[in-house]
């Protein structure tokens, strides 16, 4: 009998990028599923087509959890509700706000009031233009309070600040993934992400396109090894209040992820640079030490493996 058999989940944001994966694997698991969405970001196609094709105990419903709206009982709660790509979460930066401020805020009062744990998609981007490096928990953060890219981070930031009182207070089990950049089948290409642009790019035989010269580091995580890493997050008992990293610490720098991308691809693409955006971080990756000691995860899927992974699914 594993933690899941039987379990009620509630996934906010259930049928974006991460959330399919999640669900599936959930449900997968033995755990009766309950999507949440406003589908801003998303179509409910892919998850209803996942429960058919699958035959899981999957439910969807379209809602916004920024609103006050019913939800669903659940033992519990992946809070994943919020834009993802700066191409979203800026063309509606004060939704984005309110996803992540009030939506987190109302999960959490459900949380409460079902007795759930509550795991929160947090994020690398708190940690803004990291002063340290690699990333660790402990760092603060070095993240412009009002810049272009403060809806996100500041009400990502905002939703640790208040999930965490809730937890000190006693009210609640909460465990927080801070998710550096991940990767894998299911991303749309045209979200503005690094990678599936790239790949949309090479396929056409356009221009890729980098952001600056291209010397920017990330480091990218197969969603497989992410969605292990949630699953542990929720299930290892005893880590209330925990706020935990979960990454590949592989960093690679944009410009040979596209020249990886491109020959991968065997495509005639040249590269084209374009200006930096305001505040788009230099370097990125998780220290991942306590990821390894209190879940005993560790990510196993390469980048050449994943990005195969990638390329064979569409
Ligand atoms: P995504 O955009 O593909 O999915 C987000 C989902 O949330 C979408 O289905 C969208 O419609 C839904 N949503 C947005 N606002 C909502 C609201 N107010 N009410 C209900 N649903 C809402 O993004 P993703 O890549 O799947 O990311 C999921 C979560 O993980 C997000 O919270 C994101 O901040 C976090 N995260 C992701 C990454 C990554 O690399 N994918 C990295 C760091 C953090």
């Amino acid at each position: 009998m594993t933690f899941w058999a039987g379990k009620s989940v509630l996934i906010a944001g259930g049928a974006g990028f991460l959330g399919i994966h999640l669900a599936e694997a959930v449900a997968v698991a033995g755990a009766e599923v309950n999507v949440v969405d406003n589908f801003s970001t998303s179509t409910p196609d892919a998850v209803n087509a996942l429960k058919l094709t699958r035959n899981l105990l999957i439910n969807v419903t379209q809602g916004d959890v920024s609103e006050d709206i019913p939800l669903p009982a659940a033992d519990v709660v992946f809070n994943l509700a919020s834009p993802a790509s700066p191409v979203h979460y800026q063309s509606d930066p004060i939704k984005t706000w309110r996803a992540n401020v009030f939506g987190s805020y109302n999960l959490m009062q459900h949380a409460i009031r079902n007795h759930a744990i509550f795991v929160q998609a947090s994020t690398s981007e708190v940690y803004g233009s990291p002063l340290t490096h690699p990333q660790r928990e402990e760092d603060w953060g070095n993240v412009n309070p009002n810049g272009p890219r403060s809806c996100y981070d500041e009400s990502k930031r905002a939703a640790e600040s208040v999930l965490m009182d809730a937890q000190r207070l006693g009210l609640m089990e909460l465990r927080i993934a801070r998710i550096f950049n991940t990767y894998g089948p299911g991303m749309a290409p045209d979200d503005g992400r690094a990678l599936p642009q790239f790949i949309a790019q090479a396929r056409a035989g356009l221009p890729v396109t980098l952001h600056g010269d291209g010397s920017q580091t990330r480091s990218f995580c197969y969603v497989s090894d992410l969605i292990r890493g949630l699953m542990l997050l929720a299930s290892v008992p005893g880590i209330s209040g925990s706020v935990i990293n979960l990454g590949n610490p592989h960093e690679i720098s944009v410009r040979e992820l596209a020249e990886l991308v491109i020959y991968s691809l065997g495509s005639s693409s040249r590269i084209n640079l374009t200006p930096r955006p305001q505040d788009d971080p230099s370097r990125r990756c998780p220290d991942i030490s306590k990821a390894r000691h209190i879940l005993g995860w560790n990510p196993e899927v390469s980048l050449l493996k994943g990005l195969e992974l990638m390329l064979q699914s569409k």
